[in-house]
């Protein structure tokens, strides 16, 4: 099985594609693990969602935000709505305030925000993962500062077969299931950037210490 990794909010292009919320939108708290009590994902907006689209010079259907929410047109919604796309959970609508960037607003059309859970866990060792603790949580896959990892493999068996989802152990990852790649390839959607989870890496503090 193949997966990809969702890119954003630079995309393939080199540009910026994201949400600000700014002070428009409040943020809740972040969600921590029942087990370790450690935050596992980022501070959530909270309905209703208002704010400016960072648009440096093209627009997509689909991107990563900063806050590491899923940020979605119309048209994709409803393609995944048609094609019974599963992970993408509560999609809000965002009230657009404006663009930041050279893009009109009344040509953007209807944006929504949205999440993913927890559908695999991480491979730690075909994954070449360092953390700075060895034994990670046995319920939300923490185990310290994340030092870097060679490439990104899921151990299959725990993957729950959702299109979208986060992996156990990686925060902040998207990952995206080769059928859902294959929808947004077929009806051309604008994706930000969708990297082979083999070719995805993070190797900046493991290069260092060798
Ligand atoms: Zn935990």
């Amino acid at each position: 099985m193949n997966f990809f990794i969702l890119g954003g909010p630079i995309c393939s292009d080199g540009s910026e594609f994201d949400f600000d919320g700014g002070d428009w939108t409040s943020v809740g708290d972040a969600p921590r693990c029942d087990a370790c009590g450690n935050a596992y994902a980022l501070l959530p907006f909270v309905p209703p969602i208002r704010g400016m689209l960072v648009a440096d010079r093209s627009v997509f259907d689909l991107s990563q935000t900063t806050g590491r929410e899923v940020l979605v047109s119309e048209g994709c919604i409803r393609a995944f709505g048609d094609h019974g796309i599963r992970g993408l959970f509560q999609p809000e609508r965002i009230e657009l305030l404006g663009v930041d960037g050279p893009v009109d607003l009344k040509t953007v059309g209807t944006y929504f925000l949205g999440r993913v859970d927890w559908g695999a866990e991480i491979d730690r060792i075909a994954s070449g993962l360092k953390t700075t603790q060895t034994q990670p949580c046995p319920k939300c896959g923490f185990a310290g500062l994340i030092e870097g990892y060679d490439r990104v493999v899921v151990i299959e068996a725990t993957w729950d077969g959702r299109d979208w989802f986060s992996v156990k152990g990686l925060p902040g990852v998207i990952m995206v299931a080769e059928r859902l790649r294959n929808l947004c390839r077929g009806l051309k959607l604008r994706v930000c950037g969708l990297t082979p989870a083999e070719e995805y890496s993070a190797p900046w503090l493991s290069k260092s210490k060798g």
